[in-house]
């Protein structure tokens, strides 16, 4: 009983824009337990839904970073508050003080308006995945206007995170892989902003030439992804950046794809959810006591893995026919 009033008092710390409190609230839902989770997801999602969310994805050393910081700026300059989620799948730390951040972020720590955090993986992917949702909840919560997801690499991981957003801005620079690679990694379809940073360096035109073919290739979409330039040295391009950002809010809207699109997100949030508890439920089954024979009736073919997966499945939960697969 103790802790879940604590859950309730940190949530409403957090509601109050207690900064202590939305870092606390971040790494609980980082690492806490099934039952903290719970509590906590319960207390957010009635204070939840209002911000904007704005995904930021691409390489390592693209100039992620900078260009958060650029908007940060804009957004700030429109009076509105914003939190920053830098989402590292690769890094073992965790908690907001990393050092870029603190850096590149720097002229803006002492903003009350601005919220700064970071997420590392803590072990394995799903985790991040299941955490970062409920992180951005956390800070919508605190009244951030603006949640900005800035995730690092291209892979399955971003392309996930990325489906978090309203908005997905995919940032690639030259000398950064070409726009093949690009492709291969799924990241033209998860983008609704191209940009193309560095431009001030030599080969950014033909970056932008070559995302412009990957497009024409693809099927025509109703919101085909403006390819904007910019460069954060001289400031080039972060005003197109910052309307091609706001002209795909508009479009969400008027076309009534907001709803949508934050609808389909909860669902797919729900079925990762379930998906890794069938996974941890499962885990080692065939590995112990009675199922041990199992495995060695797999090992040796005598029954096969469509079967065994419907025995596992069979124990943990009853079927419920032709859905389960
Ligand atoms: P991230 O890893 O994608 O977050 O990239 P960072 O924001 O850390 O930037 C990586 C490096 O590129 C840093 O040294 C930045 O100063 C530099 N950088 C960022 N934007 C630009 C740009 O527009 N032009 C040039 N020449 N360098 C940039």
């Amino acid at each position: 009983m103790a802790r879940r009033q604590g859950t309730a008092e940190l949530v409403e710390r957090v509601r109050s824009g207690d900064r202590r409190a939305v870092a606390r609230l971040i790494s609980l839902v980082e690492n806490g337990t099934r039952e903290e989770l719970r509590e906590v997801a319960e207390a957010l999602n009635p204070l939840s839904g209002r911000a904007t969310v704005l995904g930021l994805t691409g390489s390592p050393g693209v100039g992620k970073s900078t260009l958060a910081n650029a908007l940060v700026a804009q957004y700030r300059n429109a009076g509105r508050t914003v939190g920053v989620l830098a989402v590292d799948p690769s890094s073992p730390f965790s908690g907001g003080a990393l050092l870029g951040d603190r850096v590149r972020m720097q002229h803006h720590a002492s903003d009350q308006g601005v919220y700064i955090r970071s997420m590392a993986t803590r072990g394995h992917l799903g985790g991040l995945a299941r955490a970062t949702p409920q992180a951005v909840r956390v800070l919508d919560a605190a009244g951030c206007e603006v949640v900005l997801v800035e995730t690092v690499g291209v892979g399955q991981a971003e392309v996930e995170v990325a489906g978090l957003a309203d908005t997905t801005v995919v940032v690639v620079a030259p000398g950064f892989g070409d726009a093949v690679q690009a492709a291969k990694a799924g990241i033209l379809e998860v983008a609704d902003v191209f940009v193309v940073n560095k431009a001030d360096r030599e080969g950014a035109g033909d970056v932008v030439r070559d995302l412009k073919g990957m497009l024409r290739m693809g099927p025509k979409l109703a919101w085909e992804p403006p390819i904007v330039k910019t460069s954060t040295v001289n400031g080039e391009g972060i005003d197109e950046l910052w309307e091609a950002i706001s002209g795909h809010r508009v479009h969400l809207e008027d076309t009534g794809q907001l709803e949508g699109k934050r609808r389909r997100r909860v669902l797919e949030e729900v079925e990762s959810m379930v998906a890794l508890r069938l996974r941890a439920r499962t885990a080692g089954l065939l590995d112990q006591g009675a199922e041990a024979e199992l495995a060695d009736d797999l090992a040796a073919r005598r029954i096969d893995p469509y079967r065994v997966a419907g025995i596992l499945l069979e124990k943990v939960g009853p079927s419920t026919g032709e859905s389960d697969g």
